[in-house]
């Protein structure tokens, strides 16, 4: 018996065995409830298994000091894909990523971070096809407008 505060929480899982898609996308709290309602309600899709970390899919781009990150976060997503039969992924780059200014310091403009974004998107997607030639792979960049609304743009 534990001593502290026990919470009782009344949302009842999804009952899916399998989820339908793993969403891969930078672990900055500004976005999260933007990206679980573009999931939601765009895509269609309840549940889903989340890897959240600074950058998003970019590990999968990463090479000199941050390689480790690419060995290791491949593996954990390899885990999830596999131990949870996943055939859909799905990764969205934030515009203005704080992970992405750290790493590219001076040259970090918008535009140039941008390209960089892009181009890890689909680096992430040839990484994801050789891991799972058969999975769905969906990107997203995502900057806000002058509304200051969030999109969502897809990166074919
Ligand atoms: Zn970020």
């Amino acid at each position: 018996m534990t001593e502290g505060i026990c919470f009782e929480n009344l949302v009842k899982c999804c009952g899916q065995e399998v989820p339908p898609a793993l969403i891969i996308h930078c672990s900055n709290h500004l976005r999260q409830q933007q990206i679980d309602d573009f999931i939601l309600h765009d895509l269609g899709i309840a549940s889903f298994d989340r890897f959240a970390v600074p950058g998003g899919a970019q590990f999968f781009a990463a090479g000199g000091m941050q390689y480790k990150f690419k060995m290791t976060d491949t593996e954990r997503c390899l885990f999830l894909i596999t131990a949870h039969k996943i055939k859909r992924v799905i990764c969205i780059a934030e515009a203005g990523c704080s992970w992405y200014e750290s790493i590219h310091k001076e040259k970090a403009t918008g535009d140039f971070l941008k390209g960089k974004q892009v181009n890890d998107l689909k680096i992430a997607r040839q990484e994801l096809n050789k891991i799972l030639p058969e999975a769905e792979v969906q990107l997203f960049y995502a900057p806000y407008n002058d509304m200051g609304d969030l999109l969502f743009e897809e990166i074919v």
